[in-house]
């Protein structure tokens, strides 16, 4: 058995900003020419415009989320996905 996820090393202080906000699925965009890519806000992992398909926060464009966090912690984030 591992730990359990709310001991997860990614888990820092997103439930502040994070807990039951609206995110987009979307592959990324560009903020400008010369900003290329952002990480994702639990593991840290890059987000460009060759990651397949990852999420953000719908009226927070800052915040990113890869595939798999999004899958580890959903429930517990009770996100709502458009
Ligand atoms: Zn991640």
């Amino acid at each position: 058995m591992g730990k359990p996820l709310s001991e997860d090393w990614r888990l820092t202080d997103q439930e502040d900003y994070l807990k039951r906000r609206t995110l987009l699925h979307t592959h990324y965009i560009q903020p400008s020419p010369n900003w290329d890519h952002d990480h994702c806000v639990f593991c840290w992992g890059k987000i460009d415009e060759k990651t397949h398909s990852s999420y953000v926060v719908e009226d927070d464009a800052r915040f990113w989320i890869c595939e798999e966090c999004y899958e580890d912690f959903k429930e517990m984030f009770e996100w709502t996905v458009k």
